[in-house]
């Protein structure tokens, strides 16, 4: 699952990373379009437009191998909140203060399956995001609402 493979960075750390998303392992880098911005805002119960930042992803391929369509942080999010782990966990890694930067391992982020239709993703490297502090109000009802759904 994601959270395993994510480590809390430093500012100056997470900043040279955001900052040259060229720097992301994998063949490939991309950001995850807006219409996929908005159904993980949804996903997590919040308002739209909750979520500002940039969201990269970069890996060996882009596209699904089962639909073709292209991989991004809503199959990051759905697979996460499927995933035995707590979501409110998963929401706190993916939107909290802490910045986290998946470590650059050579193997590929375990556990991701398409939004679509399921197909096991095997090869994303890494996903990083800004600083979503500002949105923290908003992350705190979000991981309220999952503790109070009994996934935590
Ligand atoms: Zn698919």
């Amino acid at each position: 699952m994601v959270v395993r493979n994510t480590v809390p960075v430093t500012d100056a750390v997470f900043r040279q990373v955001y900052d040259s998303p060229a720097a992301l392992p994998g063949r490939h880098r991309w950001l995850t379009p807006d219409e996929d911005v908005r159904r993980i805002e949804d996903l997590l119960g919040m308002e739209k437009h909750t979520i500002g930042a940039p969201l990269w992803v970069s890996g060996d391929r882009m596209t699904c191998p089962g639909c073709r369509r292209r991989i991004s942080w809503l199959d990051i999010v759905s697979s996460a909140l499927k995933s035995v782990h707590s979501p409110a966990m998963v929401a706190e890694v993916i939107l909290g203060e802490q910045k986290y930067v998946n470590t650059e391992a050579p193997r590929a982020i375990a556990g991701l399956s398409c939004f679509r239709c399921g197909t096991r993703i095997d090869f994303l490297r890494s996903f990083k995001c800004h600083n979503w502090a500002y949105a923290r109000p908003a992350i705190m009802k979000v991981i309220a609402r999952m503790e109070r759904a009994g996934g935590g």
